[in-house]
């Protein structure tokens, strides 16, 4: 039986004095909220503050103590509970997606389970594939174990968007992934966070993460909301030094033409680095192996330029090597003014560049990155 659409969009979100207790202590206390359709909102605080709690409350994954959760005026507890969780796509750390389904089983199920004909599933899955930026004819039938972490995480995106709910809670979709890898989500999620159009509840613990996705951000600390603000309003007028600490990333403040590149670069793991002589199957199964989709090739010690893993598995399984397959990409010097480097990058489009040291390359700088850590 399919379930009923309960909203096509969110109007408001209300949590209302919604308190849960684990064995006598306070997960949730007296939580009061109010979320504007259309807006993301991203949870930060420490580990076991209750951010988990707070979203699980949101699908009736939890059931509070006491409290009320109102969705465009409706008590979720009058709610048909299936079909609620149905309006509300949850993505979570580690995706749990079914190692023995394909992945175009995976971001199918739902809709299958909601009586779906297999052409207008086959078209969903599709689209969402090409949406996360995954090309469904490579992914398809492929299954998860084949795919990097990264590229899992995509597939818990489009999964969770299967029946296009209005509503996303994500409980820090990106937090397993290592810090390059994660920067080049968070900047392809703030690009189809325009084209979504969806409420988005999102927890994370880095700040970074949140001033550069958020519309407000919400302190959560033992169990209690202690201040939700925009980003400014939490780093020019914090409650108290908690709040304080958490949002003084140390680097706000700083005026650009005293930075220099070592400040704002992405270093540099061994794990990137790859010969150019490695064949592109190879290359394909070392990234996977290290979860990276971004590869720096390199000619002896010189640097060549990146590959990129969606763009390898594109060309197949070849012995043609990565050499030949190299996007150049500029480089500038680790003690040089940041300035400088970053109206130049601007100037010709570039997203990414390789941060040298006599000639070896030491790190990444994303430019559009580094744009929303100063502002
Ligand atoms: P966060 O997501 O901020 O790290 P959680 O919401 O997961 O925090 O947990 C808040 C508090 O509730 C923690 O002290 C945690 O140990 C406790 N808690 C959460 N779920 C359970 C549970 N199922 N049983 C017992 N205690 C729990
Ligand atoms: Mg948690």
């Amino acid at each position: 039986m399919p379930s009923k659409r309960i909203f096509d969009r969110i109007d408001s979100i209300e949590i209302r004095g919604v308190t849960k207790k684990y064995e006598g202590r306070f997960a949730i206390n007296d939580l009061s909220l109010d979320i504007e359709g259309g807006e993301m909102l991203i949870l930060i605080g420490p580990s076991g503050s209750g951010k988990t709690t707070t979203l699980r409350t949101i699908n009736r994954l939890i059931e509070p103590d006491s409290g009320t959760i109102y969705i465009n005026g409706q008590n979720i507890m009058e709610l048909e509970q299936v079909a609620l969780r149905r309006n509300i796509g949850y993505v979570i750390q580690n995706i749990g997606l079914f190692p023995h389904m394909t992945i175009g089983e995976n971001i199918g199920l739902v809709a299958k389970l909601e009586g779906w004909d297999k052409a207008k599933i086959n078209e969903r899955v599709r689209y969402l594939l090409d949406f996360v930026s995954l090309p469904a004819d490579m992914f398809m039938d492929r299954y998860p174990h084949q795919l990097s972490g990264g590229q899992q995480q995509r597939v818990g995106l489009a999964r969770a968007l299967v029946m296009d709910p209005p509503l996303l809670l994500m409980d820090e979709p990106f937090g397993a992934l290592d810090p390059i890898l994660r920067k080049q989500l968070q900047e392809e999620f703030c690009l189809i966070r325009e084209k979504l159009g969806k409420t988005i509840i999102f927890v994370t613990h880095d700040i970074e993460e949140a001033f550069r996705l958020a519309d407000r951000i919400g302190i959560m600390d033992d169990a209690k909301l202690v201040q939700i603000g925009t980003a400014e309003e939490l780093i020019f007028h914090p409650v108290n030094d908690m709040v304080a600490s958490i949002v003084d990333t140390g680097k706000k403040f700083k005026h650009l033409d005293t930075l220099r590149i070592k400040d704002l670069m992405s270093p540099l793991d061994n794990k990137y680095v790859h010969p150019a002589s490695l064949s592109v199957s190879e290359t394909i199964d070392s990234m996977l192996e290290r979860d990276i989709e971004l590869a720096v090739v390199v000619n002896g010690d010189e640097p060549m330029g990146v590959v990129r893993l969606n763009d390898l598995m594109r060309l197949g399984e070849t012995n043609d090597i990565i050499g030949n397959h190299v996007v150049k990409v500029p480089s500038y010097e680790i003690g040089g003014f940041l300035e400088n480097a970053l109206r130049e990058l601007h100037e010709n489009d570039d997203s990414i560049a390789f941060v040298t040291d006599a000639g070896k390359v030491k790190g990444f700088l994303f430019p559009n990155d580094v744009f929303k850590q100063l502002v």
